[in-house]
């Protein structure tokens, strides 16, 4: 079966298929013939994992899944949230996001935090829903040199290293993106 994942974050697709079943081979935005970036407009993750979702259905046609996910930090009440990949800027620049959010909690002590993912799943006409999160805390510093995005600052609960220092397999089974996915992967096992 093939399986469109609305994104072209290579990162993203990679854990994903690394996740799935071989029965189950996942196309990219690119793998479609989708170069656009499509606009995260909405207000919370699951408005954007929507919009991501059936902007594809809708263009192209295909059944796909799309997510979002968000970094929740209790001591800056729940910022950046949606907007973690536009915390420093409009870029979306992973070392300027992690360096402000470094300098935000500097000599901060409550450095939990939690990672969420909402992934929308657009089947024959139908939308289901899933959600994933990760409980953890920031870093004061980075550490590791694997994955993306908030990686390197992000450490799970009952973890040693961040998420920057596992492999594919490691974050996959602690991470929210992994917990989600496997919520995805049942529902299409049993449907
Ligand atoms: P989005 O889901 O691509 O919109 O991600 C929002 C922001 O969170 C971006 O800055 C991503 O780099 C970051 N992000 C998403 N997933 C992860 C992850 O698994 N680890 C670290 N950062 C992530």
């Amino acid at each position: 079966m093939k399986l469109v994942f609305a994104t072209n974050n290579q990162n993203k697709l990679k854990e994903v298929q690394k996740l799935l079943p071989n029965t189950i081979k996942l196309l990219s935005l690119k793998d479609i013939g989708c170069h656009k970036e499509i606009e995260e407009t909405g207000t919370n993750l699951l408005e954007n994992a929507k919009i991501k979702a059936n902007y594809i259905t809708e263009n192209y046609g295909y059944d796909c899944f799309a997510d979002d996910t968000g970094l929740e930090v209790n001591f800056l009440d729940g910022r950046p949230g949606v907007y973690a990949a536009r915390y420093a800027g409009a870029e979306n620049n992973a070392e300027k996001n992690i360096q402000k959010l470094l300098v935000e909690l500097n000599g901060v002590e409550n450095r939990k935090a939690q990672f969420r993912t909402i992934i929308a799943l657009n089947l024959k006409g139908k939308q289901y829903l899933f959600e994933g999160f990760c409980k953890g805390e920031i870093l004061t510093k980075k550490q590791g040199k694997k994955g993306f995005g908030y990686d390197p600052i992000f450490k799970p609960n009952n973890y040693n290293s961040s998420f920057a220092e596992m492999t594919l397999v490691e974050k996959g089974k602690v991470s929210h993106r992994g917990k989600a996915v496997k919520k995805l992967i049942a529902f299409l096992f049993h449907y």
